[in-house]
């Protein structure tokens, strides 16, 4: 009898989302441990938490001579799956397909490189062009690297960018907004690297720095935890705070003159948190997902989904179980939330 209810609870639960629509929301549901995948199920959190990178893919109709190893198509055939409570197991041609092409089974992977592993996989094997420009538009960070000559001072003016923003951090405290900051100031070249100045003819004493162009609908920030000493990757536990609405007011220091407007920009809200558990030779994934529905908190762990509360996501700045990934979506200007 008991087992009946809480079948039928569990039909009830899934039940009101079985028909995906972006205006919707849905559960967040665990996804199994298939070789070590904890990095790419906490990763497939995210992107299942991106509505836009579903509708993207939704648009796309894949011809029926396309391969099944294709990485777009497996990852929209995860993304819809995962929607649908029948379906036994969303991710696991999405799983095969990597595993045949791109990572190792029972080996420990790094989140940011699998993170860009994915999307530029998706980008290169996207046949419909203009759908694999709105993805990479998606989440591209534009900036402009100014290399300023301290002889002749020309500043020499470098187009880059980012799926995930770079972020140094240090060791004792430090809060995003910090981080942020430190990444657009200017800094001057070590003596070892002089940068070959076009106006002097020869290499010169330089200083640079980030300027900032535009940034995507999904800023992605990278949390650099991980660093390489005389050979040894060491992990950083250090304590990184992170509000759940970033003020665009954070950037305003480190907007280029080329910048794309200077209309109001929104601000940004936090939706996903990719944790790290452990050292940089053994570790596990999760993720903090916030369903779009109900604005709820949802920890998942592999196959476990829990509610969590926005106390939970904050405390993985601090111990062993670390904000890696941070994931924030642009609100819109006339919102809330
Ligand atoms: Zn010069």
């Amino acid at each position: 009898m008991g087992d009946y209810w809480s079948k039928m609870a569990y039909h009830r639960r899934y039940i009101r989302f079985s028909s995906w629509s972006s205006n919707r929301g849905y559960e967040v549901r665990g996804l199994f441990n298939d070789g070590l995948s904890c990095c790419v199920n906490a990763l497939l959190q995210s992107f299942s938490a991106t509505t836009e990178l579903l509708d993207i893919l939704n648009k796309w109709n894949p011809s029926d001579g396309i391969e099944q190893s294709n990485i777009p198509l497996q990852l929209r055939n995860t993304l819809l799956s995962v929607r649908d409570p029948s379906h036994p197991a969303p991710h696991k041609g999405f799983l095969d397909c990597l595993y045949r092409h791109a990572i190792r089974r029972y080996t420990q992977q790094d989140a940011d490189e699998i993170f860009h592993m994915i999307l530029n996989l998706s980008l290169k094997q996207m046949p419909d062009h203009e759908l694999a420009q709105e993805i990479s538009s998606l989440y591209t960070i534009e900036v402009e690297t100014q290399v300023t000559c301290m002889d002749c001072t020309f500043i020499h003016r470098l187009p880059n960018s980012y799926f995930s923003l770079p972020l140094v951090i240090h060791e004792g405290e430090n809060t995003l907004e910090s981080c942020i900051k430190s990444f657009f100031k200017k800094q001057k070249l070590e003596v070892s690297e002089k940068f070959f100045c076009d106006r002097c003819e020869k290499k010169q004493p330089c200083a640079y720095e980030q300027k900032l162009v535009s940034l995507p609908q999904i800023l992605c920030v990278h949390l650099k935890r991980f660093r390489n000493e005389h050979g040894l990757i060491k992990k950083l536990d250090s304590k990184v705070t992170f509000p759940e609405t970033l003020k665009m007011s954070v950037f305003a220091a480190g907007q280029s003159e080329n910048a794309a407007s200077d209309s109001p920009q929104a601000d940004y809200s936090l939706f996903a948190v990719i944790v790290h558990k452990g050292s940089a030779v053994s570790g596990h994934y999760t993720a903090f997902i916030r369903q779009t529905q109900d604005q709820m908190w949802y920890y998942a762990n592999d196959s476990r989904v829990n509610q969590a509360t926005w106390k939970d996501v904050q405390d993985t700045y601090k111990g062993r179980e670390t904000a890696y990934l941070l994931l924030y979506r642009k609100k819109s200007l006339d919102s809330s939330g």
